[in-house]
């Protein structure tokens, strides 16, 4: 099989080995005469794919010993509502950073259930570029960021100065690509299907002092407490999308873990923001570049036509998921951990090329 060089936003590329892996455990795993989908989740087979998994990512990502590690269903979608139904009362409220779309629907959801009030909004600037010093409301239960916006390519460089207040952050698009620092963070909430495997399960990181103060009495599956408490085994997990989690962290860690995986996206997103800034205006980059993205490059060219012809002709040679978010048009480059190098020195070389022809 020749693969296609897969930009898509999510799901995304896995790497071919973890590909393979599940291929060949679907009918008979490890050896155990019978497939992981039809194994019960209670059964020590399951045990150790849910404790692997759980292990890997408090290592690779030096999660804290008083943070707990729970895997979801519902997406970070769910996570738009659990946060603040677990977090906010009628006597609080939280603070958020509204950096890009991801942003406006995790605030939409919050402002259904209690009292969020907005800090920035890049909306006058496009979502274009993020805010640089912080000052959270007095009584703040939690600052909602979005570490990564897939759609507009912008990327806190690093997690801001909350001033104590716990950071809820949604790194659904870059969890996993770079180390993070943990002293501020409350809860970090990811949807896996770009960078932690495929989509069905969520991983969520959350501090105990945070489950302390979650609302007691909320439906069984919305409470993170309940989830807590049974090591996210209160009801069936999606235990195939955990399994190959597991495999996509395992791979990581092969790679050198994160040090050496964000070494490598940095090489891969400055192959690309290289060939548009190079370009003589051919190509825009979206976001300013002290907030520009590792994982999501997103890019217009001068004309609709033009990117039509530029998708295409990417497409005939193999390169395909180039096209932007339907809600913002132009183009976007995913860079996800699992793209490897040499896909995004073939697209910055076909960006350079494709302007060359039409005269740049
Ligand atoms: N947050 C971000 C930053 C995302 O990129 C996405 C999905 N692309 C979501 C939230 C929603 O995730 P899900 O589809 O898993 O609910």
């Amino acid at each position: 099989m020749s693969r296609k060089a897969n930009f898509y936003a999510g799901p995304s590329t896995l790497p071919l080995q973890v590909l393979e892996q599940l291929r060949d455990s679907i009918v008979d795993f490890d050896h155990n005469g019978l497939s992981l989908l039809e194994t019960s989740h209670r059964s020590p087979m399951y045990d150790s794919v849910h404790t692997d998994a759980k292990a890997l990512v408090r290592e690779l990502l030096s999660v804290p010993e008083e943070f707990s590690i729970l895997f979801l269903g519902g997406g970070a979608t769910l996570q738009f509502s659990m946060v603040p139904l677990n977090l906010l009362t009628r006597d609080n409220h939280c603070d958020f950073i509204v950096s890009g779309s991801w942003a406006n629907k995790a605030l939409s959801d919050a402002r259904k259930i209690g009292n969020a009030n907005v800090l920035f909004d890049g909306e006058t600037s496009g979502y274009s570029t993020l805010p640089t010093d912080i000052c959270c409301t007095p009584g703040a239960a939690y600052l909602h960021i979005t570490s990564n916006e897939t759609i507009d390519g912008i990327q806190w460089q690093s997690l801001p100065d909350s001033g104590g207040v716990p950071i809820v952050a949604d790194m659904s698009s870059d969890i996993m690509s770079r180390p993070i620092d943990f002293d501020n963070v409350g809860i970090i909430y990811a949807g896996a299907q770009k960078n932690l495997g495929p989509a069905g399960v969520t991983a969520i990181i959350i501090k105990d002092e945070v489950l302390d103060r979650c609302a007691e009495g909320l439906t069984a599956y919305l409470s993170y407490r309940v989830h807590a408490e049974k090591d996210s085994l209160y009801n069936t997990p999606p235990v195939f999308s955990i399994y190959a989690l597991g495999l996509v962290l395992r791979w990581i860690k092969e790679c050198g873990g994160l040090s050496a995986i964000s070494q490598r996206n940095d090489k891969k997103a400055s192959r690309i923001y290289h060939a548009i800034d190079s370009s003589n205006g051919f190509y825009t980059g979206r976001a300013e570049r002290h907030v520009r993205s590792n994982m999501n490059v997103a890019f217009s060219l001068q004309s609709e036509a033009l990117e039509q012809e530029f998708l295409s002709t990417a497409q005939k040679l193999g390169m395909l998921g180039l096209r932007g978010h339907r809600s913002v048009g132009g183009c976007r480059a995913s860079l996800y951990n699992a793209l490897p190098l040499e896909w995004a020195d073939n697209l910055a070389s076909f960006m350079t090329d494709f302007a060359g022809k039409k005269g740049y």
